[in-house]
C-alpha cells in the first residue's frame, strides 16, 4: 500500500469515526423524559404541523392523536422527511404500520408508509381513545420503529420480511420485541411502559389479544430492564 493510499484510508477512517460520533450525539437516549401531558400540548398543533408536518398526512380529526403523533415523531429525526399517512380503519390491533400498497413500484427512497389506527371500540384490541396521551406517544413510537426498519430495507428485503412476518410466529415476536427496543432507544421507554401496563390491566381488551401481546411484545419487566440498560 502506497503512503498516499494509506493516508487516504486513514483520513477516511477518521472521518467515519467523527461522523458516527456526531450521529451518536444526535440520538442520545434520555429516557427519563417527563410524562407527556395533553394539556401542555393542546395548543401546539399549528407549530408541529408547520415545523414537522413535511410529507405527513394525518386523516384523523382527533387532536390528541395528532399531537401524540408529532410528539413521538420528534423522537425519530430520521423520519422527518419520510412520507406517512395516518388513517382510521377497522383492524384487529390498536395500530399497525406498513408500506403503502404498490410499494414495489416505487424506489426505496420514495416509498410511502401507512399507519392504521383501529377505529372501533368494539374490536378486540385496545381503543386508541382509551389510552392516555403519554401512552399514545409510546404506542405511535412503536409504529415508528417499524417504519424506520422498513425504510432501511430494499424492496426485495421488504418482500422477504413480509412473507416471514406473516408465516412465522418466531419472526413476528422478533420483529415486535425489536420495535419495542427501538422505541426505548429513541427515549420512549416510559411511554411504552405506561401503555403496556394499562393494557395488561384493562378488562375491556379481549383475552386473546392480551395473550397475543404477552407472547409477542416486551413485558413491563423486560421494558424496565431495557430502559435500565439503554438510558442515561
Ligand atoms: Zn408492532
Amino acid at each position: 500500500m502506497s503512503r498516499f493510499v494509506f493516508l487516504f484510508c486513514f483520513f477516511q477512517l477518521l472521518n467515519f469515526f467523527s461522523f458516527s460520533q456526531e450521529i451518536h450525539s444526535d440520538f442520545k437516549i434520555a429516557c427519563d423524559t417527563n410524562v407527556y401531558l395533553f394539556e401542555e400540548y393542546k395548543d401546539s398543533l399549528p407549530f408541529y404541523e408547520k415545523h414537522f408536518g413535511r410529507n405527513k398526512r394525518i386523516n384523523i380529526r382527533d387532536l390528541k392523536l395528532k399531537l401524540a403523533f408529532y410528539v413521538a415523531l420528534r423522537h425519530y429525526p430520521e423520519l422527518s422527511d419520510v412520507h406517512m399517512n395516518v388513517d382510521l380503519k377497522k383492524i384487529s390491533a390498536t395500530m399497525m404500520a406498513q408500506p403503502t400498497l404498490g410499494f414495489l413500484f416505487h424506489k426505496q427512497e420514495n416509498r410511502r408508509y401507512q399507519i392504521f389506527v383501529n377505529k372501533t371500540q368494539a374490536n378486540n384490541g385496545m381503543y386508541y381513545k382509551d389510552l392516555t396521551f403519554n401512552s399514545q406517544v409510546g404506542w405511535i413510537g412503536h409504529e415508528f420503529a417499524h417504519i424506520l426498519d422498513y425504510t432501511q430495507k430494499t424492496n426485495k428485503q421488504l418482500l422477504v420480511f413480509i412473507s416471514k412476518y406473516i408465516s412465522s410466529k418466531k419472526e413476528l415476536k422478533k420483529t415486535e420485541c425489536e420495535a419495542d427496543r427501538v422505541a426505548i432507544r429513541h427515549g420512549l421507554g416510559k411511554q411504552l411502559l405506561e401503555g403496556v401496563n394499562y393494557f395488561y390491566n384493562n378488562n375491556r381488551v379481549s383475552k386473546a389479544y392480551r395473550e397475543k401481546k404477552k407472547s409477542y411484545y416486551l413485558s413491563p419487566e423486560q421494558i424496565e430492564i431495557e430502559m435500565a440498560e439503554n438510558c442515561d
